[in-house]
């Protein structure tokens, strides 16, 4: 695609047409979830339609159309995350599954009591909380990176001292969903690696938004959500280096994932379907094919230089706004971050800003965001409020939300809140 032509891309989104609060819906929550086009609603219901059949199993036309259909989707995932072939790419629900797929099947394997598992304060809950319940079942021991000074990115002088405790397991988010700072994965995965440590990458506000080669970043595994990247809700992906998948043993064990099975025992059948039990999100695996082949046509540098774009443009904007402060890099903005807003405006609660712009037809969020540590303890904070964009938002959108900033703002003063 030469030309970036957001009004020709807004065209697939049959929800974009749709009105909140009798305004034209503006959606800005896209890192909590992102719209999906037609391509990816036709190809849930063509399934349903035409060829619904459970997968694996069926000699007959359809049910090997839809195998076909499902694992297909799969060789997509592995080609747009440059993976070596579908063996490394494990369908799960999403994100969180993955992740805690880790914890529990890699993660159970290598922590001891006293074993150091290292994570960072911009953590979501999902890279927190699977690693707390892992050092509490074996008396392992939960470390966290800090912040730099401006609490913007992370402390590499303390990602080094931490390394220097020798942890097992290494678990960072690629890009912060508070923060939008795109975090340097390539460089924590080499620094962890020499410490002999494994690296996991929570790519859920990467993966959508710019182009990501897991042979480049080095990790041992990358965690994401196909619904944050135009896919269905319920389909995740865990991608595995398959040296590493081939020795863990899986967590959750039934039909699918083996080879045989005795009385007493049973073998696992071959990489991905190993850690794949029951029937899977058939039509979620599918959707996602035909989300990816949607990013594929626009081009992920293509989908980065547009968003960059809106993130400049309203960072720029939000900065004339009396009392609003952002967290996250603001100067530069191009460098190092994605287009994940978060801020607040002194004297306004950030519910209170969402409900104004929800009655403007525009959808943000507010709250911890499923980032207490962060919200908490480093931005001092209970809440934020949170725009992020994606590809089919435009600058009038940005503008509006800033205006109805404005008008809060304006409200607020004249009730003296
Ligand atoms: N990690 C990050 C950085 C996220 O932003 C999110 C969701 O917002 C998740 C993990 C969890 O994603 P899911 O709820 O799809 O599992």
């Amino acid at each position: 695609m030469t030309e970036y032509n957001v009004e020709r891309i807004r065209e697939d989104f049959p929800i974009l047409k749709s009105k909140m609060n009798g305004h034209l819906l503006a959606y800005l929550d896209n890192a909590a979830t992102s719209q999906r086009p037609n391509q990816v609603i036709d190809s849930v219901t063509s399934f349903y339609r035409e060829y619904n059949a459970n997968v694996h199993r069926g000699i007959y036309s359809i049910s090997e159309r839809a195998t076909e259909a499902y694992e297909e989707s799969k060789l997509k995932v592995s080609k747009f995350i440059n993976s070596e072939s579908i063996k490394e790419i494990i369908y799960t629900r999403n994100t969180t599954e993955s992740i805690n797929l880790v914890a529990l099947g890699k993660g159970s394997e290598c922590i001891g009591k006293d074993d150091h598992i290292l994570i960072t304060m911009m953590e979501h809950h999902s890279n927190i909380v699977p690693w707390q319940l892992l050092a509490k079942r074996t008396k392992g021991i939960l470390d966290y990176v800090g912040l730099d000074t401006n609490g913007s990115g992370l402390d590499m002088e303390n990602v080094k001292e931490m390394l220097e405790k020798e942890p097992k397991i290494v678990s960072i988010s690629h890009v912060s969903n508070i923060l939008g700072t795109i975090n340097d994965v390539k460089e924590i995965s080499k620094l962890a690696h020499k410490h002999g440590a494994l690296v996991v990458v929570d790519g859920a506000q990467s993966v959508p938004h710019i182009k990501i080669d897991v042979k480049e970043i080095k990790c041992d595994f990358l965690a994401f959500s196909g619904h944050k990247m135009l896919a269905p809700s319920g389909i995740g992906v865990l991608y595995g280096r398959e040296e590493i998948l081939e020795e863990m043993e899986p967590v959750i064990g039934g039909g699918d994932m083996i080879r045989t099975v005795g009385m007493h025992d049973a073998t696992w059948n071959d990489l991905p379907w190993k850690f794949e039990a029951g029937t899977p999100n058939i039509e979620g695996g599918i959707g996602m094919g035909a989300a990816i082949d949607y990013l594929g046509r626009l081009g992920m540098e293509n989908i980065e230089a547009y968003e960059r774009k809106l993130t400049e443009h309203a960072i720029a904007k939000m900065k004339n706004i009396p009392g609003l402060r952002i967290y996250g890099i603001t100067d530069g903005a191009n460098i190092g971050r994605i287009g994940v807003v978060s801020f607040t405006i002194e004297g306004i609660h950030p519910h209170d800003l969402a409900s104004i712009l929800d009655n403007d037809g525009i959808a943000i969020r507010a709250g911890h965001n499923c980032a207490m540590p962060l919200v908490r303890q480093i931005l001092n904070n209970n809440a934020v409020a949170r725009m992020s964009f994606y590809i089919y938002n435009t600058i009038e959108e940005v503008d509006r939300a800033v205006e109805s900033l404005e008008r809060a703002v304006a409200i607020f003063k004249r009730q003296g809140g």
